[in-house]
């Protein structure tokens, strides 16, 4: 008899490098006696991932919300930010956070990123500029909102908490926008426990943010009004050591979306699709359900074999009771009929399949 295993499986796993390796970083730092306040591992960690996503600046921060925070307070925005609905909270709330009014645009049910072709209706006098998430990984329609974002003299944000490593027209998709943000979560492809990063393409802005993360001074010199966005050797060693398997994280991930794609591809799902343009990272594998009752018995489905998808992004941010309300019918269509499926490169052909067979399974009742 087959032993029908039960473990549970979750929407996604920790990748831990081999703790050997961590240590000689903790040695490091034992040496150095430093622990924080851009210390060595900070700087070196800082150093390769400039040259690995091949961006000009980058501060490496506390965490990917506080980054956000960071590129709305640096930029001296005030007013109205348009912002899409279907995006993690913290893309939203970091806005109400810092003073400012998110605006909620509607995404588009091609890309799930905000669509370029409305933003324009939601500029006022008051709007001053445009936080858009790079939903999945899948880059947003840079170009228009670039276009839009000249036109009627606003900043452009991303976030790009899920775009690690992701290039568009063999670029870092971190080079696009006045900021972009990252997450270095221990959820998120590329991470450091706790992390986060802001890039920039001068160096007057870079310094800035440099100085902001740290209470905004340098020496005795109380230039800006600064908060403590810092993070420490500790975090920066696990940094350290993923960045040396990340392209491998990636190969693997890439091997996995094929064979959920081969997999699932008769069921009547909608998959993400990567443009031509784009290096992509595999961070995520949502399928969307043609409609709510499909997406809720697949859910209920797997959860009885202990597989637990996650609805994410769900509920649509412009729903929430402490947000302005918008409308948004795409986005709240697409955040009830969407999940994303466990998808983790540690996942083996054993899991893999109990994944795909009960998807499966699922629509056959
Ligand atoms: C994870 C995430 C964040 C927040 O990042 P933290 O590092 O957890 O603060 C922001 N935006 C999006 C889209 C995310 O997925």
């Amino acid at each position: 008899m087959e032993n029908k295993s039960k473990e549970p499986i979750y929407v996604t796993k920790t990748y831990l490098p081999e703790k050997a390796e961590y240590e000689t970083y903790l040695d490091k730092i034992w040496q150095n006696g430093w622990l924080t306040n851009e210390g060595p591992l900070v700087k070196s960690l800082q150093i390769k991932l400039q040259n690995f996503l091949d961006v000009p600046y980058i501060q490496y921060t506390t965490n990917g919300t506080i980054a956000l925070q960071l590129a709305i307070k640096v930029l001296e925005l005030k007013g109205e930010i348009i912002t899409t609905p279907y995006s993690y909270v913290a893309t939203a709330s970091s806005i109400i956070w810092e003073g400012n009014k998110p605006v909620f645009c509607d995404i588009s049910a091609k890309d799930l990123c905000i669509d370029p072709n409305i933003i324009e209706d939601k500029i006022t006098d008051n709007t001053c500029a445009i936080l858009a998430t790079h939903v999945y990984g899948i880059p947003c329609s840079v170009e228009a909102i670039e276009k839009i974002a000249r036109k009627n003299n606003l900043k452009v944000i991303y976030d790009g908490a899920h775009a690690f490593g992701v290039n568009l027209n063999n670029k870092s998709i971190f080079n696009y926008g006045d900021l972009s943000t990252a997450s270095f979560h221990a959820t998120k492809i590329f991470h450091t426990v706790e992390g986060g990063a802001i890039f920039s393409k001068n160096k007057a802005l870079a310094e800035k943010i440099r100085h902001t993360k740290s209470f905004g001074h340098k020496g005795d010199d109380h230039k800006y009004l600064g908060i403590n966005g810092k993070n420490s050797e500790f975090h920066a060693a696990m940094g350290l050591c993923n960045l040396k398997r990340i392209d491998d994280i990636v190969e693997a991930r890439k091997n996995l979306f094929e064979i959920y794609m081969e997999g699932l591809k008769m069921l009547p799902l909608t998959f993400i699709s990567i443009p031509e343009n784009v290096r992509y990272n595999y961070a995520y594998f949502p399928v969307i359900f043609e409609n709510a009752e499909a997406r809720e018995r697949t859910q209920e489905f797997l959860e009885k074999q202990s597989i637990f998808p996650r609805r994410y992004f769900f509920p649509s941010i412009n729903t929430i009771a402490y947000m302005p309300r918008g409308n948004c019918p795409v986005s709240e269509e697409i955040s009830d009929k969407i999940l994303c499926l466990p998808f983790y490169p540690q996942l083996n052909d054993k899991e893999t399949n109990r994944i795909l067979t009960a998807v499966k399974k699922s629509f056959e009742r």
